[in-house]
């Protein structure tokens, strides 16, 4: 297969697994000249902090900007819903040119006395990175003349990708806690939940699970979260970490501020939730703990296995690529596609990290090809040559494959439905089943691609 590209550049970012080399250049800005699937540093720390949902979240920068709403994300709420709102400033030219200060404190001013909230983010954009706005001191104002806590998140864009807006929005988070918060540490034999942002409830599905295995939950970090729970959020002895590329980073922190350890986990497919569960009941369970956690997994298999399994029957042959936000996602789905039948032979992330993709590179079949940071034309190029016959990713990647008259599965914060857990590995197989199964594809003749 010819790895022809548009740019040369991205040669490096590319592998196909057993014929090339097994390291791939990933952790990096994207080449000049590419359109890269990764959203912009403000739209990484919103990920991260949108779900505490009695937040005010404020966006310094252009109307454009804050067209990033509730709306367009699952986070569910189990109690205040101020965070569904999406404030913004509204900077204009003259703003731009006079600078956005008293635009930011008279929106504070008027959000604070509207509202009463304990907490407001305010968000930096591009612009506001441009023009220099001091977001520090006008948050300390306004937090001393309303006794809340205004944090600034400092998420402009050219300080780097999306993993910059994560960082971003970890560092706001670590303002919430220190310094206050040393003494309480590691008070509760519990467990943080970091990196689940409570998509169509995933949070309260793998809650559930804890609760039934007598394990106890302190913060989730950060779907359905709010101000006073983050606050106790040190009094944890173990942080376990779903979404790696959001929250790796504050897991690091709290360890070694806090002497918090952590461990990796995924509730993705039968596979990794078992093992998942298995891991956090050893780590900070007792024998009865074990013993509930294995009676969780049996009751759960016995009703999700057959399911699986027939689905499994229905598929076999099919091909999967995936190019999704991070990492772990990436390492499960070719576990979780596995349980299904199907093979991935195209992978690929956003923001994936180096040992995310050595394992990646492990798990691939032989001839898969792996990439970061893809382009559309190289999402494109690959689905086709690799023949694949359903793309999963999100809504930047929907209509490549549609226009390649490919199935497609949205696994970002757009959709409605859990993926997580035994209830998400079913609903993953039905919708698998059913776009790529549908009779549609037989009616779609594919948009004019081409490729060597
Ligand atoms: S202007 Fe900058 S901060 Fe705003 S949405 Fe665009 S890239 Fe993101």
């Amino acid at each position: 297969m010819s790895q022809t590209l548009a740019i040369d550049e991205r040669q490096d970012f590319i592998t196909t697994k057993g014929r090339q080399k097994a390291h791939l250049k990933c952790d990096a800005d994207s080449i000049a000249g590419c359109v890269s699937q990764r959203a912009c540093v403000y739209c990484g720390a919103r990920v991260v902090l949108n779900p505490i949902t009695d937040a005010i979240h404020l966006v310094h920068g252009p109307i454009g900007c804050s067209a990033y709403t509730w709306d367009i994300r699952g986070s569910l709420t189990s109690g205040e819903d101020l965070f569904r709102n999406s404030f913004s400033t509204d900077l204009r030219e003259q703003d731009v040119i006079f600078g956005g200060e008293k635009k930011l404190t008279a929106a504070i001013d008027q959000l604070a006395v509207k509202y009463h909230p304990k907490l407001i983010f305010v968000y930096s954009t591009c612009i506001v990175g441009v023009i220099g706005d001091d977001l520090e001191a006008v948050a300390k104002a306004a937090s001393k003349k309303y006794g809340i806590e205004v944090v600034p998140v400092q998420s402009s864009g050219f300080i780097g990708n999306k993993s910059a807006g994560y960082k971003a929005a970890c560092d706001a988070l670590f303002r919430l806690i220190e310094p206050e918060n040393r003494a309480k540490v590691g008070k509760t034999k519990s467990i943080n939940y970091l990196g689940d942002f409570n998509l169509a409830g995933e949070a309260w599905i793998i809650k559930e699970y804890f609760r039934q295995m007598g394990v106890k939950v302190n913060v989730v970090l950060t779907g359905d979260s709010s101000y006073d729970q983050l606050k106790k959020v040190t009094q944890a002895s173990l942080n376990i970490m779903q979404c790696a590329g959001s929250m790796n980073y504050f897991a690091g922190r709290m360890q070694e501020t806090y002497g918090i350890p952590y461990m990796q986990v995924s509730f993705l497919g039968l596979e990794d939730t078992a093992d998942s569960l298995r891991r956090v009941a050893a780590a900070v369970g007792d024998a009865e703990t074990i013993r509930r956690t294995e009676e969780l997994i049996a009751r759960e298999l016995e009703v999700t296995a057959p399911i699986i399994e027939g689905y499994k029957k229905k598929l076999a042959g099919k091909k999967a690529a995936v190019y999704v936000g991070g990492g772990f996602k990436a390492i499960s789905l070719i576990k979780q596609f596995r349980e299904l039948g199907i093979e991935v032979v195209m992978i690929g992330t956003q923001t994936g990290r180096k040992e995310e993709y050595d394992t990646i590179n492990d798990l691939a079949s032989e001839g898969t090809v792996i990439l970061d940071d893809a382009n559309p034309a190289e999402l494109e190029k690959f689905m086709a040559v690799q023949q694949a016959d359903l793309l999963v990713g999100g809504v930047k990647e929907r209509p490549l494959a549609y226009k390649l008259g490919k199935a497609f599965i949205d696994h970002n914060h757009d959709r409605k439905h859990p993926l997580s857990g035994y209830v998400g590995a079913v609903n993953f197989a039905k919708e698998v089943y059913t776009t790529v199964c549908s009779p549609v594809w037989k009616y779609v003749r594919p948009g004019g691609v081409t490729h060597e």
